[in-house]
């Protein structure tokens, strides 16, 4: 067996919270051999599996009473190219920026909107990772991974991946499937997203007026920089709420008091609230207690200032959910795995 397993290992590198917990046993997987290996190692020792990747969206409260098995695979191929449409593959492992800068590299356009996103590509279709108007169901092409209840291998369609707001069938069904390589339909011409958030706006100021692929990622690395907390220098896992999908009605009655509301009308008739605009409306931005806080620039982010706890953290976020729902009437979802 090839892998190397670690007893009591602390996972402060490997979350990007910074949080100071241990792992009872600890390993990174460097093919799917290991991978397989981390499960019989799990299997005969009677002790549970938990798969990370880059831990940006993990939040870690207690010792992990587990195998943690971080994936660290590595490779990017391609599977197909007709001159227009290429389909692309990269193992679990690979790093999901550098991957969209590779892409980005070869000519190839879909990805520049997700942009500087922290994480793996195996935890991409996880949540279905968005940003600026664009998620990877948008450019998926299908993706293979271990069915850990069988040990067989499967290949998921866009359709079975059940891909929706910040969600999926692999997160649905927490445990089951280990993803161990993804694939998207990515182009060599360019059809641009410019349409969300600041993005046509940052790129005028830099007098870009018929952009490329590499200069829109260019442009959200330069307005993400601004906004949000680099992890290697404030612990964070990016949002900490998703947006709340709300009734039209009850938009209606919070803007009879907040008329500022911003509210984004869905195609199924409901409405997408800004939770950060919410949270930091209740006066949220910028609260700290010990190491745990709200992000002084962007509310929807806790952050860890040095010491803070996971339990600590947990607990700041359920004040906020508990004061959003008390003044708004919002039921606020946290977005990170919690462990
Ligand atoms: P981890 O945190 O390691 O794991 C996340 C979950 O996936 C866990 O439940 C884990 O068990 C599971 N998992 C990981 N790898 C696998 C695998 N190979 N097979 C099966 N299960 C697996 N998210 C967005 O959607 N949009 C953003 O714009 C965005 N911006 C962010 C900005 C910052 C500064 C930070 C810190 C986070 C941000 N995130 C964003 C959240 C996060 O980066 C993404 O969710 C990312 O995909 C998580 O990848 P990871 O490898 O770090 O996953
Ligand atoms: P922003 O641009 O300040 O916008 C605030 C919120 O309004 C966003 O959450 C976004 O929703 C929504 N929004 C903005 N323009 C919209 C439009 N034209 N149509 C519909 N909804 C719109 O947000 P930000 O915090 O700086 O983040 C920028 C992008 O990066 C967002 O897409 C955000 O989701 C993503 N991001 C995600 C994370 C994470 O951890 N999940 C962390 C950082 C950034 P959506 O979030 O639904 O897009």
């Amino acid at each position: 067996m090839s892998l190397q397993v670690q007893a009591r290992v602390s996972l402060k590198p490997y979350n990007s919270f910074g949080v100071d917990v241990q792992a009872r046993l600890f390993a990174q997987a460097h093919s799917d051999d290991d991978v397989r290996d981390a499960l019989a190692y799990a299997t005969q020792h009677e002790v549970p599996l938990l798969v990370i990747g880059g831990g940006s969206n993990l939040l870690l409260t207690a010792d992990i009473q587990a195998l943690v098995l971080r994936m660290a695979t590595r490779g990017i191929r391609l599977l197909s190219d007709n001159g227009q449409q290429v389909v692309i593959e990269a193992e679990a492992g690979e790093p999901w920026h550098p991957f969209v800068q590779h892409t980005l590299a070869q000519g190839l356009s879909g990805l520049e909107n997700l942009s500087l996103i922290p994480g793996t590509v195996g935890a991409a279709p996880m949540q279905n990772i968005g940003a600026y108007g664009v998620e990877i169901k948008d450019v998926f092409a299908g993706l293979t991974a271990l069915d850990r209840q069988t040990g067989e291998l499967r290949d998921f369609s866009l359709d079975e991946c059940k891909f929706a707001y910040r969600d999926s069938l692999f997160k649905q069904e927490p445990g089951r499937w280990l993803i161990l390589r993804v694939r998207f339909n990515l182009n060599r011409t360019e059809h641009l997203h410019l349409e969300y958030g600041p993005v046509r706006q940052r790129l005028t100021e830099q007098g870009i007026d018929r952009p490329t692929a590499s200069d829109v990622s260019q442009a959200i690395c330069s307005i993400r920089s601004e906004k949000l907390p680099d992890p290697a220098v404030l612990g964070n896992a990016g949002s900490f709420f998703k947006n709340p999908l709300v009734s039209a009605a009850l938009v209606a009655q919070i803007k009879e008091q907040h008329p500022d509301l911003v509210a984004y009308a869905q195609p199924d008739g409901q409405m997408k609230l800004a939770a950060g605009w919410l949270i930091e409306r209740a006066g949220w931005k910028g609260f700290r207690e010990a190491d745990a806080g709200v992000h002084k620039l962007q509310a929807l982010v806790l952050v860890n200032y040095g010491t803070a706890t996971g339990l600590q953290l947990l607990e700041l976020a359920q004040r906020i959910q508990k004061d959003i729902a008390e003044r708004f009437n919002v039921e606020l979802e946290m977005e990170p795995n919690r462990y």
